[in-house]
């Protein structure tokens, strides 16, 4: 049975209110109902005053709804005729649990559709002027999480072998075990790495350093979530005016000394 309620699964981007697609503000435009997740920036919600708004984060000291519980909401909303938002974070298939959501309306024959969003790791970086890939410098990029849903172990072999920018969300709690776990697969000490607390937000903070020396600097200036760990080789290509600290104030290459090493080879 089709009803006339419909949800849009939508991506509202990685923090500044500017970085959301326009379609994703059509969608909100016409909501009767918004659903938000609490990494959303509550400035978006300036494009639906007609829309009732429900939180379902887990901040503000709240436990978070529980996901079955959110998949029937909406169901149970479009099946009440509404137009419904369910309005996410970054890229609403990355990391999002969009697609357990698109899978529990399809199942219930629900109309939906997919407004895709930026993602907050691929941002991060472009706010650090750093090249996700670079020519010459890696051969793609790997979108990753820090921990896994069993607590099993990620591929880190496979991750190092890969030769891409790890671009690595939800690791806040595991920097210590991420920065050993690669070494112990064998990727340099001194490879660049970064961290991207509150990525194009107006209290974005980055910190640039060795992998090794990570976990250490990044307490040390207190990085909290959300925040991105990003490794690679194009760290190094970060903008240092944007940054806490340099490498060179790490004891790492900098850019120039890396690009003029690489060209002597
Ligand atoms: N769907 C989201 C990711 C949700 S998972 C997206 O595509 O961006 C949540 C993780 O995303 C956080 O643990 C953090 O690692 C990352 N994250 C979300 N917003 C961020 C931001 N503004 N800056 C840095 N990291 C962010």
């Amino acid at each position: 049975m089709t009803t006339a309620g419909k949800v849009f699964l939508v991506g509202a981007g990685p923090g500044d209110p500017d970085l959301i697609t326009l379609k994703a503000i059509k969608a909100l435009q016409q909501a009767e109902v918004v659903l938000v997740d609490d990494l959303v920036n509550p400035e978006l919600l300036a494009h639906c005053p007609q829309a009732r708004i429900v939180h379902v984060g887990k901040r503000g000291g709240c436990k978070s709804t529980p996901q079955p519980f959110i998949n029937r909401m909406l169901i149970a909303l479009a099946e009440q005729g509404q137009i419904v938002v369910r309005l996410k974070g970054g890229d609403p298939f990355v990391f999002g649990r969009g697609g357990e959501e698109m899978l529990a309306l399809r199942a219930a024959g629900v109309a939906y559709e997919v407004i895709p969003g930026m993602t907050s790791g691929l941002s991060a970086c472009a706010s650090m002027e750093v090249p996700a890939t670079h020519r010459g410098l890696n051969h793609g990029v790997t979108l990753v999480t820090g921990h896994t849903q069993d607590g099993g172990p990620l591929p880190w072999q496979a991750l190092v072998a890969s030769n891409t920018t790890l671009v690595i969300y939800m690791g806040m709690q595991h920097l210590a075990d991420i920065s050993r776990e690669l070494i112990a697969a064998g990727m340099a000490a001194d490879m660049p790495c970064m961290v991207v607390e509150n990525a194009t937000r107006a209290d974005e903070r980055a910190l640039v350093s060795s992998l090794a020396a990570m976990p250490m600097h990044s307490h040390r200036h207190q990085m909290q979530s959300p925040a991105m760990i990003v490794v690679g080789e194009v760290v190094r290509l970060a903008n240092s005016a944007r940054t806490l600290q340099t490498l060179e104030q790490q004891g790492v290459l900098t850019q120039l000394e890396y690009l003029q090493a690489v060209n002597a080879n």
